[in-house]
């Protein structure tokens, strides 16, 4: 059964999950779903249709180093050589992730970042020049999902596409581990079936990652939660955009959920340690 399951290739994700897997089956001695999510695995081996990714690079050198490495993991590539065309292609080709550099003639990566978010979510990770921190920081407060500071090692670019679409799958329904509950604080709930934030009843716009920090916060409700613990948690490990991420989506959430965001009493902060969810 377990060689079946490894004749297609797996990502570095799935046999991480299947690590796991095995190490709780042989725990809990539960073989039955062992298999279960063994063959699941390997369904999504074979069923992977190539990702579609779109480049966003002036640079012709650099678009063409891209998109070429991208070609040979099996992407499906398009390239766009400024803002206009990127839009265009963002709309027409819907790629499953962007690679969207920020210094571009006619409307800027920022620019491109804001206009998409309002449209969809598709992950975007940006691409900034050395020592530009606060495009960084203004690209992830616009919605960007990562980045990477020129000059950038090919191989870590190609790890973080990965990382970024695995997080996405991840969101998805057919996650073969289903989260089946709701969690009532009040007049906030969250319910976990349908991937869905209520206020007094009405469903709130949020966005993947604010859900995913704000159930990390209620399933940890009472507790402070470092910054650092929050971003492994939320982010994953090989996140590394710094704590500061962390601080602005929690921004973001207090708008939502808080009735003075300014005076929170759902997220508490709770100086030099972290935040804590009270409900
Ligand atoms: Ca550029």
């Amino acid at each position: 059964m377990i060689y079946f399951a490894f004749q297609n290739p797996l990502t570095i994700n799935q046999i991480l999950l299947v690590i796991i897997v095995l190490v709780e089956a042989v725990r809990i001695k539960n073989y039955h779903q062992l298999d279960i999510i063994l063959k699941k695995t390997s369904e999504m081996a074979k069923n992977k249709s190539p990702n579609k990714i779109l480049i966003v690079e002036d640079e012709i050198t650099l678009n063409e180093t891209l998109s070429y490495n991208f070609e040979q993991q099996g992407y499906q590539v398009k390239t766009a050589f400024d803002g206009h065309e990127a839009l265009a292609l963002a709309r027409n080709f819907e790629p499953d992730i962007i690679i969207l550099d920020i210094m571009l003639p006619g409307i800027d990566g920022l620019e491109i970042t804001r206009i998409l978010r309002k449209e969809s979510g598709v992950p975007i990770l940006l691409l900034t020049a050395q020592g530009e921190e606060i495009d960084r920081v203004v690209g992830l407060e616009l919605g960007a999902d990562d980045y990477m500071a020129k000059p950038f090692s090919m191989r870590e670019l190609i790890a973080r596409v990965k990382a970024l679409l695995r997080r996405v799958k991840l969101d998805q329904p057919d996650n073969p581990i289903q989260p089946s509950e709701q969690l009532t604080f009040n007049n906030l709930m969250i319910d976990e079936n349908k991937h869905e934030v209520l206020l007094n009843g009405v469903s709130l716009k949020i966005k993947p990652k604010e859900y995913d920090l704000l159930l990390y916060l209620c399933t940890n409700s009472g507790k402070v939660m470092t910054r650092s613990l929050i971003l492994e948690k939320v982010w994953g490990w090989d996140f590394d955009g710094g704590t500061r991420t962390v601080d602005v989506h929690i921004r973001w959430l207090r708008e939502k959920i808080e009735s003075d965001p300014t005076n929170p009493t759902r997220i508490i902060t709770v100086h030099g340690v972290g935040y804590r969810f009270d409900g």
